[in-house]
């Protein structure tokens, strides 16, 4: 936890692009975008990936779900479509151990991934 990249941006020691906070979740603008709009949204507890999702982080789960679509609407890709993704473990393509779900839009995103 103490190494984990996200868990520094959320404590600010590592800067980050912003675009939404509240108090479980923090999104910001992907570093390396795949997409004109890619946005990366998680949640501030420290959570590796879906394979450590208990019972208690449903709440955490479902508010990410709600926040998406204001995400979404003040990107501008509300209107146009998007797609949310997490990559989970190592043929999932997950580089940062700390779950993360990744806005993607702004272009016509191919099916199915790679
Ligand atoms: P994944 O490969 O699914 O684990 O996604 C990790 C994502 O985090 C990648 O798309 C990276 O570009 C992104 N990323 C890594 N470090 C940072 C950072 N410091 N700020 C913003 N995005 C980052
Ligand atoms: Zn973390």
């Amino acid at each position: 936890m103490e190494n984990c990249i996200f868990c520094k941006i959320i404590k600010g020691q590592i800067p980050s692009d912003k675009v939404y906070e509240d108090e479980k979740v923090l999104a910001f603008k992907d570093i390396n975008p795949e997409a004109p709009v890619h946005i990366v949204i998680i949640p501030k507890k420290h959570i590796v990936s879906l394979n450590d999702v208990d019972k208690e982080d449903l709440e955490i789960l479902s508010h990410i779900l709600l926040v998406v679509k204001n995400i979404a609407s003040e990107n501008g890709i509300a209107e146009s479509g998007y797609r949310l993704v997490t990559n989970c473990g190592a043929d999932g393509g997950q580089t940062v151990p700390h779950l993360h779900f990744h806005l993607l839009g702004g272009r016509n995103l191919v099916w199915p991934p790679g």
